[in-house]
């Protein structure tokens, strides 16, 4: 069901594919909105069957959705009713369900603060790190490998936040929440069939605390992140109005993203979803590895798929269901 990822993140160890296919069973939650919305669509995981979801945003925070809808909604991603092509082959925008103005994004590959999930990625997953080099020059680093790769580069900002971005303007959290929940997110993405080793799991928690350790590492105005990645010639999206994300579609279709703009026109301006094209890591993380071998690649595949998870798990509540599209 996942092979295309699979098959970019090679060497996983054991095989989950028969829980990976698995029905999420009904909600442990006490009653609340939380449990009525696992009840209508427990045909799939929540960030809170694994302890995850520390953030606001999700369907059981809203009183502007209705149910059915919902569900609808759900089923016609997990089809892939709303996939199109996608230019490029490495997360470019990013995850986040918003808009412009005119209602539009980019047709480009998506990941968690878009070409920024690569700078954390790599930064979580690669060779053991000086403690020389500042995630400003990191993106500086990334950003020009990308670009000599032939890579497309992108941030965005939105109309009413210094730096509009979570998965930046979160980015110490997002480290900090990787090292308290690295078991958590481990659990979750084995049930999409990619597992994460001891040794894997010990040098990305490994990474994650030496930059948390780091003084300086993270800079103290985020906006900067986004800034410097405009002056490295990264584009710039300017995203407008309130996170309306009701779930995470977790797209392994090669070559696709999914149509926000679609979505919102079947459904209304209220139904947004959380867009992750996990079929993009592997690409990003082989043409980012600059030690070459393997492992590294693996392991930077798997951290970036970590950063996503944890920025969805830092903003997103743990209503908000994951929506495989394979
Ligand atoms: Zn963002």
């Amino acid at each position: 069901m996942f092979e295309s990822l699979k098959n970019l993140l090679k060497h996983f160890t054991g095989d989950q594919e028969k829980e990976a296919i698995a029905p999420a069973t009904a909600s442990q939650q006490p009653a609340s909105t939380l449990h009525a919305i696992k009840k209508s669509s427990s045909l799939y995981h929540a960030l809170g069957d694994f302890n995850l979801g520390i953030g606001t945003i999700g369907p059981a925070n809203r009183n502007d959705i209705d149910q059915k809808v919902l569900v609808d909604m759900y089923q016609s991603v997990a089809a892939g009713e709303f996939n199109i092509p996608a230019n490029g082959v490495v997360p470019e925008i990013c995850v986040d369900g918003r808009t412009d103005k005119d209602g539009k994004r980019k047709n480009a590959p998506c990941a968690a603060g878009g070409t920024l999930s690569i700078v954390y990625g790599s930064d979580l997953g690669g060779t053991p790190a000086n403690n020389d080099i500042n995630e400003i020059q990191l993106t500086t680093r990334i950003i020009n490998a990308l670009k000599e790769k032939g890579h497309n580069t992108g941030v965005h900002g939105d109309d009413h936040s210094s730096c509009g971005c979570g998965a930046c303007s979160k980015a110490p959290t997002i480290y900090q929440h990787i090292t308290e929940h690295i078991n958590d997110i481990a659990s979750l993405i084995s049930q999409f069939g990619i597992n994460l080793t001891e040794v894997e799991k010990g040098a990305i928690l490994n990474q994650a605390k030496n930059r948390l350790n780091q003084p300086g590492f993270f800079a103290d105005d985020r906006a900067t992140v986004v800034k410097t990645a405009q002056d490295c010639g990264a584009a710039y999206e300017e995203l407008v109005g309130a996170h309306n994300e009701l779930g995470i579609a977790l797209n392994t279709k090669s070559g696709t993203t999914v149509d926000r703009s679609a979505i919102r026109a079947k459904y209304g301006p209220q139904y947004d979803m959380f867009v992750v094209d996990a079929w993009a890591f592997g690409t990003a993380a082989k043409d980012i590895n600059n030690n070459g071998s393997d492992e590294y690649t693996q392991r930077i595949a798997k951290a970036i798929t970590l950063q996503n998870v944890a920025t969805a798990s830092v903003l997103g509540h743990g209503s908000l269901s994951i929506i495989p599209v394979a």
